[in-house]
C-alpha cells in the first residue's frame, strides 16, 4: 500500500517560529535520507555546478543560512564569526561615506567602525540610539550618511531602538539600516519586517547557544544587497568551517526552548535584583535573557561579585546554556558611559533559585 500523499498546500498556516527552527533546512523526507545535514567537508566540488569551489558555498552551509533566513524573513550568509559579518558590512560603505551607530554598541563593532575611519575609509559618529529623535536629527544632519548601524537591545546598556520610526525617517533620505539582531534573536525581534535592510548576528551567541563555537550570520531582503554581500564574502573569504556551521545549525534547532527559559529566568532574576540593597539600578529592557545590575559599590563590588559565586562563570561573551557573567567597565574599551559597577549577567538555562541563591550569598557579602 502506498503512503497516503502528504500535501503541504492545502491551505496550511505559516509556520511558526519553533516550528521553523526544528523543520526548515532539512534533507527531504525520503527513505534512507539522513534526517539531518551531512558535514560536507571539502574544499571543492566536481565541475561544471553551482557550487564549484568550496570559498563560495557549502550544502552544511546552505541548510544554516535556509533556516536562519526562514527565520528572520529573508536570505541569509553564514560567515566566521560576528565580526567577519559586521566588516563585510561595513564594506558596503563608499569611500568617504558615514555611518552613524549607537554610542553603545557591541564595543568591537566601534572598534572596527574607528579602525575603518582612522584609515580614511569612512566617517562614524555614535549617537544614543534609544533617543528617537536625536538620531533622526543626525541623520538630517549628515549629507553622507550611507549607513544607520542599530543594535536593539545595546551590549551592555540594553537600550532599545524604535526601530520602525529610525527606519521611516532614513529611508525618506535614501540611508540603508543595519539592525544587530543578535540579543534579540529573531524570536525575539524581526527586524527586517519592521522594515530594516540588514540584519547581522553574531551566532557565537544564542543562536549556537553552547559557548563552543565562533560564527556570524547576515540576513537580508533585497536580492541586489545580498548579491553584494555574497560578493564580499567570496573574495574577502571569511567562511566558517562546515563543522562550525553544523554545530550552528544543531543549536538553532533548539533556540525557542532555551530562550524561552533563559528568557524566563532572566525576568525572575531582574526582579528580585531589584529588590537587593546590593543593587543600585537594573538595567532590563523586559525581554531577552541579559540583565545588568549596576551595583552600589561600583567597580570594587562587581570586581567582588564576580569572584564569589560557584555556579555563575567569569567570561565575557553570552548566550550560551549556563550563566556567565562579568563587570564590562573590566575592558579598556568600554565608553566610560557604561556605569562602574554594570555586571552584565548572561542567564542561562539553569533552575532559577540555584542562580539567584549563588548570586544572592555573594551580593550579601559585598559589604560585610
Ligand atoms: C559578540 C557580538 C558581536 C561579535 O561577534 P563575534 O562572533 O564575537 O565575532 C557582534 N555584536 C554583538 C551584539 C555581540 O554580542
Amino acid at each position: 500500500m502506498s503512503a497516503p500523499a502528504h500535501d503541504p498546500s492545502s491551505a496550511a498556516p505559516a509556520l511558526r517560529p519553533a516550528t521553523i527552527a526544528v523543520t526548515a533546512g532539512r534533507p527531504p523526507h525520503e527513505p534512507d535520507e539522513p534526517l539531518n545535514v551531512p558535514i560536507t567537508m571539502t574544499s571543492t566540488y566536481g565541475a561544471t555546478g553551482d557550487l564549484e569551489y568550496g570559498r563560495f558555498g557549502n550544502p552544511t552551509w546552505s541548510a544554516f543560512e535556509e533556516t536562519l533566513g526562514a527565520l528572520e524573513g529573508g536570505r541569509a550568509l553564514a560567515f566566521a564569526s560576528g565580526m567577519a559579518a559586521v566588516t563585510t558590512i561595513l564594506d558596503l560603505v563608499g569611500i568617504g561615506g558615514s555611518v552613524i551607530a549607537p554610542r553603545h554598541a557591541y564595543n568591537g563593532s566601534v572598534a572596527a567602525l574607528a579602525d575603518a575611519e582612522s584609515r580614511g575609509r569612512l566617517r562614524a559618529s555614535l549617537v544614543d540610539t534609544s533617543d528617537t529623535a536625536a538620531v533622526i536629527a543626525a541623520l538630517r544632519a549628515d549629507e553622507d550618511c550611507a549607513l544607520l548601524w542599530l543594535e536593539s537591545p545595546t551590549n551592555p546598556a540594553l537600550e532599545v531602538a524604535d526601530i520602525p520610526a529610525l527606519v521611516a525617517a532614513a529611508h525618506e533620505l535614501g540611508i540603508r539600516v543595519v539592525v544587530d539582531n543578535t540579543f534579540a534573536t529573531p524570536l525575539l525581534q524581526q527586524p527586517l519586517s519592521l522594515g530594516a535592510d540588514i540584519v547581522v548576528h553574531s551566532a557565537t551567541k544564542y543562536i549556537a547557544g553552547h559557548s563552543d563555537v565562533l560564527m556570524g550570520a547576515i540576513v537580508v531582503a533585497d536580492e541586489e544587497v545580498y548579491g553584494a554581500l555574497k560578493g564580499r564574502r567570496d573574495l574577502a573569504g571569511a567562511v566558517p568551517g562546515p563543522f562550525e556551521t553544523w554545530l550552528a545549525l544543531r543549536g538553532l534547532r533548539t533556540l525557542p526552548v532555551r530562550l524561552e527559559r533563559a528568557a524566563a529566568n532572566a525576568a525572575e532574576l531582574a526582579r528580585r535584583l531589584a529588590d537587593h540593597p546590593a543593587v543600585e539600578e537594573v538595567r532590563y529592557p523586559g525581554f531577552g535573557a541579559i540583565v545588568a545590575p549596576v551595583l552600589a559599590g561600583g567597580a570594587d563590588a562587581g570586581d567582588f561579585l564576580v569572584r564569589a559565586t560557584s555556579l555563575w562563570v567569569h567570561a565575557t561573551s553570552l548566550g550560551g546554556v549556563e550563566s556567565t557573567f562579568e563587570r564590562r567597565r573590566r575592558w579598556k574599551l568600554e565608553p566610560a558611559t557604561i556605569p562602574d559597577g554594570l555586571v552584565r549577567l548572561s542567564v542561562g538555562i539553569e533552575d532559577v533559585e540555584d542562580l539567584w541563591h549563588d548570586l544572592k550569598q555573594a551580593l550579601d557579602r559585598i559589604n560585610a
